[in-house]
């Protein structure tokens, strides 16, 4: 833990956090969670991005073995000029690039799985990352609406 977190911890750290910094017994990730939280507050009404599963991209994939269906997972930059949003995604993108913290980069992603089989499910995401006082603290958002349990 850096100086900056730790004046940043016994300034804005809640009563427990400054607990346990006093005595010795705060993890540096537990005071950058509260640290992130903190950061990216204005964008706390923004859907965050859940990693995806493989039935999501092909119903067939399954976890079984010798199954003719594997998904595999990447992510690019999206390509102005190759690449749309719908309306709304266009609407989500301006806002969260609005919202974010001050200095903090703004990338528009595509996350995408593709199964063995051919299917195909792209979203594009917002990632957003700031660096404060020499650390890198990230979020990432999903512009798109998914079914939820799938
Ligand atoms: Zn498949």
């Amino acid at each position: 833990m850096n100086d900056a977190l730790k004046a940043w911890v016994e300034a804005n750290g809640s009563e427990l956090l400054q607990a346990q910094f006093r005595e010795g017994f705060l993890d540096a990730e537990d005071a950058l969670d509260m640290l992130r939280e903190h950061l990216f507050s204005p964008l706390k009404g923004e859907r965050p991005w859940r990693k995806m599963s493989p039935v999501y991209v092909c119903k067939a994939a399954s976890l079984t073995e010798g199954s003719q269906h594997g998904v595999t997972f990447s992510t690019r930059p999206a390509e102005p000029g190759a690449d749309a949003l719908s309306p709304a995604e266009y609407q989500t993108y301006a806002r969260i690039r609005e919202l974010a913290p001050a200095g903090s980069a703004v990338v528009l992603w595509f996350r995408r799985g593709q199964c063995s089989c051919g299917a195909v499910y792209e979203a594009p995401t917002v990632h957003v990352c700031i660096s404060w006082n020499g650390y890198k603290l990230a979020r990432e958002f999903d512009l798109r609406q998914r079914k939820e349990n799938a």
